[in-house]
């Protein structure tokens, strides 16, 4: 017996309608990034596994226990990117294309080694929007005004919030990693084993923690705010009365952080509590990376701002909560039936080829089935066709052709000739 190969754990396929819904989104959301001047970047979906270690961060959660590694026949390794920002830079380092002003956006899927559960797979969809070479609040508002406009487009508004935080420069960052890890140190009882690891290579994902225990001890620790320059704490003010004017409402929280180590400054996260137990998740991430540039070219230096939204996460949410209405009653608009299996073909062919020159929109598909009538319209009821047309020989003798509502359950005999005409009174 043949032995059933399966997809690989957390890895999924997806099938119509539900790429329909799929490609509703995406076309939401590109047309809305269009509409602010962002252009599509194409990028490779495998990298040298060497760039990510030190753009992301060599003790972050990626880097330590997601990447999908292999090894190619030269034996060079290579990793499936886990994430876009990385390749994009790589990107824009390689083709010199530092101009200020610039707007990207991407879309494809990012690979993760995690335990799959609802909304974390190991292969998931992200597209990201990137813009290089601004330092104004306006462009950190800028990204968070068009996310807040597609979840408005998409009608999950009110089941979707709004997190922002500052965390500074890597300066600052630098001194206050030192306080924490002292106060880490003394209160290391209080950790879990997986915590107390990161003390020294992680501490700030140790603020991120979603346990009572640690949430009720960092209330005591040192606080990230008390660190922050002047500049940055200014920056964010003023992205903050920015939001107030748009009429965004957003929640500031501390303790957002992000699991990659490039950002600084503005970081932001969209979370919901409608998918799956527990747990807030994210639907959306993002941040500031002004060193990133710097960090992997020689000597180049620009800056940027970009965030990513999770497209399983997103329509796992949707599906939820019914925000878009697709109409999916009729998969099919015309069905067309060849009565016999000679001569006719040719005819349905010539058809079908005329109604989809005329009308590029319509789904029109052709059975090849030549079953008697009943058992070809049961077929067309279960493609979700709205109307069949039949083509046989009488008709050919008559220069007719029959058109069947199947909704109405009419049918109506035309000439041949007046085919399009009646057909544009229907789809008009
Ligand atoms: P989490 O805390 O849930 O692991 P993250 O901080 O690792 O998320 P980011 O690196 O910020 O996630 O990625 C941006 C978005 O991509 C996330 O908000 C989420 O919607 C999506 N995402 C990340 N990892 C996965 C995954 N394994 N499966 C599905 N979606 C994911
Ligand atoms: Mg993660």
């Amino acid at each position: 017996m043949i032995k059933k190969i399966k997809a690989i754990h957390g890895m999924h396929d997806y099938l119509y309608p539900d790429t329909l819904l799929w490609k509703n989104i995406e076309n939401i959301i590109q047309n809305t990034l269009n509409n602010y001047g962002y252009q599509e970047i194409k990028l490779p979906i495998l990298e040298k596994s060497e760039l990510f270690k030190k753009a992301i961060g060599e003790y972050t959660d990626i880097i330590e226990k997601e990447m999908y590694t292999l090894f190619d026949k030269n034996n060079n390794s290579l990793t499936l990117r886990p994430e876009g920002t990385t390749g994009f830079i790589r990107a824009i380092i390689e083709h010199n294309i530092f101009y200020n002003n610039r707007r990207f956006w991407y879309n494809g899927p990012m690979f993760r080694y995690e335990r799959p559960q609802k909304g974390r797979y190991r292969q998931f969809n992200q597209i990201g929007i990137e813009t290089l070479g601004l330092k104004s609040p306006y462009i950190d508002a800028e990204i968070i005004i068009i996310i807040n406009n597609l979840w408005k487009k998409l009608n999950i508004t009110n089941n979707i919030f709004l997190e922002i935080n500052t965390i500074g420069s890597l300066m600052d960052r630098d001194k206050y990693v030192k306080k924490l890890i002292l106060f880490l140190e003394k209160n290391s009882h209080f950790l879990d084993l997986n915590n107390k690891k990161k003390i020294y290579t992680n501490p700030l994902r140790i603020l991120d923690s979603k346990h009572k225990s640690i949430k009720l001890l960092l209330n005591n620790a040192p606080k990230l705010q008390d660190f922050l320059n002047e500049k940055s704490i200014k920056k964010f003010k003023k992205l903050c009365e920015i939001l107030k004017f748009m009429h965004i409402k957003f929640n500031i929280n501390n303790y957002l952080v992000r699991g990659l180590d490039y950002y600084n400054d503005i970081v932001f996260e969209w979370k919901t509590n409608n998918i799956g137990k527990g747990f807030s998740k994210t639907i959306c991430g993002g941040g500031r990376y002004d060193k990133l540039i710097n960090n992997m070219s020689n000597g180049k230096n620009n800056i940027g701002i970009g965030c990513a939204i999770g497209m399983e996460r997103l329509i796992l949410l949707i599906q939820i909560t019914k925000s878009l209405k697709l109409n999916t009653k009729y998969l099919i608009d015309i069905f067309l039936i060849p009565m016999e299996n000679n001569h006719i073909l040719k005819k349905i062919l010539t058809i079908g080829e005329l109604i989809r020159k005329n009308f590029p929109k319509l789904r029109i598909i052709t059975s090849y089935l030549f079953k008697n009538l009943k058992k070809q319209i049961i077929q067309a009821n279960k493609y979700k066709s709205r109307f069949i047309i039949i083509i046989g020989q009488k008709e050919i003798n008559n220069n007719l052709i029959i058109i069947k509502d199947l909704y109405f359950k009419k049918q109506i005999n035309i000439p041949e000739n007046k085919l399009i005409f009646n057909l544009k009174k229907i789809f008009k």
